[in-house]
């Protein structure tokens, strides 16, 4: 007999295609990086692909020390989720913590699908783990593609909502990954009066009857896509520091089947402490900490999200900071010949069409100015995380090179 290892690996997971990460072909981490050796790969690289913020945290925050690693975690996290619970104004026990907002995503699917049964709905163009995740624990995903203007197809959405009884996950990621912009408005009373406050009009100023049915409109669009559905409503909000809009977690209290999603990965600077939230009921934040593993979230982690948290104002600053620097971006690119359009965005982001996008970006390569090629997706688009002043400059003087080279 000979040992066969295809036999008895799940088929699931032996026909999986593995999430391909911003930099997987960047030699950054060490000798088990797949990357080639290269004598380009050596060079200090400017990494503009995967959305970070690019302060390292030690500047700012001497918070950030060694903790005793002798002992188990608190398994239920509960300095973090006292400081979330505060500045989120939401109860400690409607909050998970877990190993990146991506244990979240995964824990969803182990939780509500059935393997080889049920299904969820995602919106392509969007963020690539949903799929993975699925794919992983054997569940069937159905595309609904947003609209050439990267609006959701709620039409389409609500008809497979109906037809299909097992679909037990919706996924909304608003601001959207990649396409920048927002799908889905968590409360446009909420954000009228900030905007109005912000020019100057009183915090509980009437709106006028213009803005009356808009308001209708996405209060039925709400109840449509939420409230009438039976499965599990999933907004991921990794980048919802980067817009004014409302966060979803102030809906939660009216709708019991809604998950948020939130990361302390992009806005926080901490995307190597792997650390991400949810936010939902009681009941269904009961049924993720029965269900992950206990100590999900090391000790190194938790000290560095509590520093981070306490220190929320030094973040803000530098979320300010990063959307002037995506503005000047976004109009910077706008001057270029072989740039065809750049998509409006409210996250650390920008989505820019191309003359031809891979060029442009194995061009930016040789440079060492690492950006991601997102043309499998969209055709010929470029992402450009916003970087700091330095590197936005960096990538716009590559950039105004590109045609003479
Ligand atoms: C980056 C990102 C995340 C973050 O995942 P973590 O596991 O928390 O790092 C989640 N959702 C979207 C859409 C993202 O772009």
């Amino acid at each position: 007999m000979s040992f066969n290892l295809k036999n008895i690996v799940r088929k699931n997971i032996w026909d999986l295609k593995a999430y391909s990460s911003a930099r997987s072909e960047f030699k950054l981490y060490g000798d088990v990086s797949p990357a080639r050796e290269s004598a380009e790969s050596k060079k200090e690289l400017t990494l503009l692909d995967a959305n970070e913020n690019p302060n390292d945290p030690k500047a700012h925050n001497s918070e950030l020390i060694t903790p005793n690693l002798n002992r188990y975690p608190d398994p239920l996290q509960s300095e973090i989720k006292e400081i979330l619970s505060e500045q989120k104004g939401i109860s400690t026990d409607q909050i998970f913590v877990g190993n990146g907002s991506d244990e979240a995503i995964d824990l969803l699917y182990r939780i509500f699908c059935e393997p080889e049964k049920d299904s969820v709905i995602t919106c392509p163009p969007t963020y690539g783990m949903y799929e993975v995740s699925a794919a992983i624990n054997d569940v069937k995903v159905i595309e609904v593609p947003l609209n050439e203007r990267f609006e959701l197809n709620v039409k389409q959405i609500l008809k497979r909502v109906q037809d299909d009884k097992s679909v037990k996950l919706l996924w909304i990621c608003s601001p959207n990954n990649p396409t920048g912009n927002i799908l889905l408005k968590a409360d446009l009373e909420h954000d009228w009066q900030a905007e109005n406050y912000t020019k100057g009009g009183m915090m509980d100023m009437p709106y006028n009857p213009e803005f009356e049915a808009e308001l209708k409109e996405n209060k039925k669009l709400m109840d449509q896509l939420i409230g009438r559905f039976d499965g599990i409503v999933v907004v991921d909000e990794a980048y919802q520091d980067f817009t004014e809009n409302q966060s979803f977690i102030s809906r939660l209290e009216d709708y019991p089947n809604l998950v948020v999603l939130q990361t302390m990965s992009k806005a926080h600077g901490l995307a190597g402490a792997r650390t991400g939230f949810a936010f939902a009921s009681k009941e269904i934040i009961a049924l993720f900490n029965k269900t992950k593993p206990p100590y999900n979230v090391n000790e190194l982690s938790q000290k560095a999200v509590v520093a981070a948290l306490k220190n929320i104002d030094k973040t803000r600053s530098q979320v300010e900071e990063l959307i002037d620097n995506r503005e000047i971006l976004i109009a910077d690119l706008q001057q270029l010949s072989f740039v065809k359009q750049v998509f409006p965005s409210e996250a650390n982001f920008v989505l820019a069409e191309v003359e031809d996008a891979t060029a442009v970006y194995n061009y930016l390569k040789d440079k060492s100015l690492i950006v991601r090629n997102r043309s499998s997706q969209i055709q010929n688009t470029l992402r450009f995380t916003v970087g700091t002043r330095k590197e936005c400059e960096a990538l716009m003087e590559a950039l105004k090179e590109y045609k003479n080279s």
